[in-house]
């Protein structure tokens, strides 16, 4: 009798079985991949041979030899192997991006963790715990849900109810609550009525997709429904995002998991404040000292959902700030390196990876650092101390506009 074959087909869709067929090997990925640069070029990090190692095992599975002799067995130790290597990605997309034949590679590389997560192989190391903590606190910070709220300070005003919504984020509220407290504060130094989830907010689930466990105890959907009925019932029209992971959770995560449109807009607060400075709407009151500034795209803003343009028409219109590109921008950024589960996962390549994107921005000489992004900033910030450019200075868009605005976050 035939046996089962070892890998199944289990989450990927019927394009994506092509697409593996259609690499034509040509290494344009292995290139531009910032971990298996970071990882001094280990071949098991190299975006096409993932591709060619999955393909082998669907062949020993499916091939016409396994159809006429039935499947090949594959040794458990080279599925585990690829296993890691597959979670040494951070799911940035520049493979995606200057792929020769158009592959989608990121939602290959989170279709392989889906399938081994299934087969009990996956995720990797701490990724594991990610599924109990939101299932459990609602965050993968181990906090009270009620912490969400500790940033808020007596000055902010919320509305109980209001067409435009903050989705704070548990990096932000948790973590980087410089930022969370100049994005409410930006918002009501410029008038705008605005509403929050506060302690119903759930974790947007990036971390749940992009690490292939999106379907473990339904959690991943379970909180993009929590998430999208507490907005509706806030009377939302409008959610505003400081972060670039919430964003693109919200945008491309939410509606496939929930299989509906959402009934809301979804703009990053880049995208909000660029409309506002075209209106006119904005006066800046605190002019920089003329200081050189650089921008990091987030992979989740740029790359994924293509918002390039709005964070530097902020950062062009404020006042003694001189913006100064990198060499790597927009779609050809370097990653951070904190996607995709490698900053809790394999926190020593995250680093090397931020190191090196510092690295990108220290060779144009700035005195700010800029992202868009919590999880990009942490992680920036991280890479300029293990070099020891502490004079650089690292820092969000959004906690930039509210010193211009003459915002004081020390209070
Ligand atoms: S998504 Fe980024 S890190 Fe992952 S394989 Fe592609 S280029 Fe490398
Ligand atoms: S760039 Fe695309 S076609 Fe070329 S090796 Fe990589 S995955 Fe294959």
């Amino acid at each position: 009798m035939k046996g089962e074959p070892s890998i199944n087909t289990n989450n990927f869709t019927a394009v994506q079985l092509m697409e593996l067929d259609a690499c034509v090997r040509c290494g344009e990925c292995v290139n531009w991949c910032p971990t298996y640069d970071a990882a001094n070029k280990d071949p098991g990090l190299a975006p096409r041979d993932k591709i060619l190692r999955w393909k082998k095992f669907m062949d020993k599975s499916y091939g016409l030899r396994a159809r006429l002799f039935g499947p090949k067995a594959i040794p458990e130790e080279e599925i585990e192997q690829f296993k890691d290597d597959v979670y040494g990605c951070t799911t940035c997309a520049m493979c995606a991006t200057v792929c020769e034949v158009g592959i989608n590679t990121v939602e290959l590389w989170e279709s392989m963790r889906a399938n081994l997560v299934k087969r009990g192989n996956g995720p990797f190391g701490k990724q594991s715990m990610f599924v109990k903590l939101i299932g459990e606190y609602m965050n993968p910070y181990m906090a009270d849900n009620k912490d969400r709220l500790n940033w808020i300070t007596e000055d902010i005003k919320i509305a109980d109810k209001a067409e435009i919504l903050y989705f704070g984020g548990c990096t932000a509220e948790l973590r980087e609550a410089k930022l969370a407290l100049a994005t409410a504060r930006v918002l009501n130094k410029l008038g705008i009525e605005f509403t929050m989830l506060g302690e119903d907010e759930c974790c947007c689930c990036s971390a749940l997709v992009r690490t292939g466990q999106y379907e473990i105890e339904d959690i991943a959907r379970k909180a993009a429904r929590s998430n999208v009925d507490g907005i509706v019932a806030k009377g939302a029209k409008t959610v505003v995002y400081a972060c670039a992971g919430c964003f693109r959770a919200s945008l491309v995560d939410w509606p496939r998991l929930l299989g509906e449109e959402l009934p809301f807009k979804v703009v990053h607060i880049t995208e909000f404040l660029e409309g506002l400075i075209k209106e006119g709407k904005i006066e800046w009151e605190k002019p920089f000292d003329n200081l050189t500034v650089t921008y990091h795209d987030p992979c989740h803003l740029g790359r994924h959902v293509g918002v390039f343009q709005p964070p530097r028409s902020v950062l062009n219109s404020i006042p003694g700030l001189n913006l100064k590109e990198m060499d790597r921008i927009k779609e050809n950024q370097r990653c951070c390196g904190a996607g995709g589960g490698v900053k809790a996962g394999i926190p020593d390549l995250a680093l090397k990876v931020a190191e090196t994107r510092v690295q990108d921005a220290l060779a144009k000489n700035p005195d700010i650092l800029s992202s868009a992004c919590p999880f990009c900033r942490r992680n920036l910030s991280d890479g300029r101390d293990s070099l020891g450019a502490d004079e650089l200075v690292v820092e969000d868009v959004i906690v930039l506009t509210a010193e211009a605005l003459g915002i004081d976050l020390e209070d």
